[in-house]
C-alpha cells in the first residue's frame, strides 16, 4: 500500500533556498501548493515566492523540525543537509529523497563505490589521505588526474587537476587534511546528463538527454537533445532509470556522464535533485523538472517529459554584471523568443549563477547560436 498523495492546496517543505529551490516553488505554486522553505541567507532565491521562509542554518535541527511540523511532505534542493538533520525531519514527515540517497551522494567515494557496488561504470579512482596515499594512487591510475575533496564539491570547487609527480605535495596540502579522492583524468567526446523522476509507486520518467559544455568547471550551456547516435541516449536513459532504482529516490535523480570515443558512457556524478542541466524543460517541455519533482514527492502521477523543440540553456554567472550596475537586460529582450529566468539574487560574484536563458529552434545548432549570441548582448 502506498500512502495517499499529497494534493494541491498542501504545504511543501523545502531545505535549500537557492534557485533550484525558486523554480520548485513556483511550479509548486501553479499547481496550487503551498510552500515553506529553509535557507541561511536571508531573502533567499526561493524564499522570495514561497509562502513562508525560514532562515536558519542547516545544523539547526530545532529549526528544521519546526518546519517539517507546519508541511505534509518534505524536500531538498541541496544534498549536502547534515545527517542529522534529515533524520529529524524524517521523524515528523515523509521526506524525498531519503536521507540514505542523500547521505550516499555527499561523499564522492561513498557515491562511486555504491555505483561501482551496483555494477555502473565509473571513472577508475583512489581513495587519498596521506601523501603517501596519493602518490600510490597517481602511480596506479597514471597522471593526468584529477584530486577531488570527497565532500563538499560542486562546480569545480575543490578540485586540482595534477599534471606531474611534482604537483603532488602541493595538491596533498591543499586538501588541508580533508580525505581526497584522485580520479583518472577521462578524455571524454562530451559531457551529457539525464534527469529522471521516480515516484513512490516506482513509475518512472526520462527526459531526452542533456548535452553539457563547462566553462571553469561551471556548466556553460545545454542543448537539448544531445548529439549523441540514438542507442547511446537510450543507454544512458536507461542507466540513469537503473541507478535511481538501485538507490531507491522517490523525486529526481541527475546522473551526469562522460561520453568516451566509441560510445562508452561513464558515470560522473549524481544529483538526487533537480539539476542545471534541465533548466530548458521549464521552456521547451511539457513538464519541467520542477513541476515534475512537485509531483513525484506528492505521490502524484508523473508528467509528460516529451520535448516540444531542440532548445539550447546558457547560465548568466555574475560575470556579466558590470562593476556598477546591470547587464543590457533591454538588448536581451530585444530577442523576442529567448526567455529570461533570474533568480532574485542581489550580489553578483564572479562564478554565482544568477539566471539563465533558454531558446527554442529547429535544431539544437539554431538554439545554440541564438542563446549565445542574446547572451553576448547583455554586456552591452
Ligand atoms: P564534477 O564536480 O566532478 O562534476 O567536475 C566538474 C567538471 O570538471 C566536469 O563536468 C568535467 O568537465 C571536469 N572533470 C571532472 N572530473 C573529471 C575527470 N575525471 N576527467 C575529466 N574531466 C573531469
Amino acid at each position: 500500500m502506498h500512502p495517499a498523495p499529497i494534493r494541491p492546496g498542501a504545504t511543501l517543505g523545502l531545505l535549500g533556498g537557492g534557485q533550484l529551490g525558486r523554480m520548485f516553488t513556483l511550479a509548486a505554486r501553479n499547481l496550487g501548493f503551498r510552500v515553506h522553505a529553509l535557507d541561511p541567507g536571508h531573502d533567499c532565491p526561493a524564499g522570495q515566492v514561497a509562502d513562508f521562509e525560514v532562515r536558519a542554518h542547516y545544523n539547526d535541527l530545532y529549526a528544521a523540525q519546526a518546519l517539517a511540523r507546519g508541511v505534509d511532505v518534505m524536500t531538498v534542493e541541496f544534498e549536502n543537509i547534515p545527517s542529522a538533520t534529515l533524520e529529524a525531519v524524517a521523524e515528523l514527515k515523509p521526506m524525498h529523497p531519503s536521507a540514505f540517497v542523500l547521505h550516499t551522494v555527499q561523499h564522492r567515494l561513498r557515491e562511486k563505490r555504491f555505483l561501482q557496488g551496483n555494477g555502473f561504470p565509473v571513472t577508475p579512482f583512489r581513495e587519498v589521505n596521506t601523501e603517501g596515499d596519493l602518490r600510490e594512487a597517481a602511480q596506479a591510475l597514471g597522471l593526468p588526474a584529477v584530486l577531488k575533496t570527497a565532500s563538499f564539491g560542486y562546480d569545480g570547487k575543490g578540485q586540482q587537476k595534477l599534471g606531474t609527480d611534482s604537483d603532488l605535495a602541493a595538491a596533498h596540502a591543499a586538501l588541508g587534511g580533508q580525505t581526497g579522492i584522485l580520479e583518472a583524468w577521462v578524455p571524454f567526446e562530451l559531457e551529457c546528463s539525464v534527469i529522471c523522476a521516480r515516484g513512490a509507486n516506482g513509475e518512472t520518467k526520462t527526459w531526452d538527454v542533456a548535452e553539457n559544455a563547462h566553462a571553469n568547471h561551471i556548466l556553460d550551456t545545454t542543448v537539448f537533445p544531445a548529439r549523441i547516435p540514438a542507442e547511446v541516449a537510450a543507454e544512458a536513459r536507461q542507466m540513469a532509470v537503473d541507478i535511481a532504482k538501485a538507490l531507491g529516490v522517490i523525486g529526481m535523480l541527475a546522473v551526469e556522464f562522460f561520453l568516451k570515443e566509441g560510445g562508452r558512457l561513464l558515470v560522473n556524478e549524481l544529483a538526487p535533485r533537480p539539476h542545471n542541466s534541465g533548466h530548458a524543460t521549464i521552456d521547451a517541455c511539457i513538464t519541467s523538472q520542477f513541476e515534475q519533482q512537485v509531483r513525484a514527492v506528492c505521490g502524484l502521477p508523473l508528467g509528460d517529459t516529451t520535448l516540444l523543440r531542440p532548445a539550447a540553456m546558457a547560465n548568466l554567472l555574475g560575470d556579466l554584471w558590470p562593476e556598477h550596475g546591470e547587464p543590457a537586460w533591454e538588448r536581451l529582450l530585444a530577442y523576442p523568443d529567448v526567455k529570461l529566468h533570474l533568480y532574485g539574487k542581489m550580489e553578483p560574484r564572479k562564478g554565482r549563477k544568477m539566471g539563465h536563458l533558454t531558446v527554442m529552434g529547429n535544431s539544437v545548432e539554431e538554439a545554440l547560436d541564438k542563446v549565445v549570441l542574446a547572451r553576448a548582448a547583455l554586456r552591452g
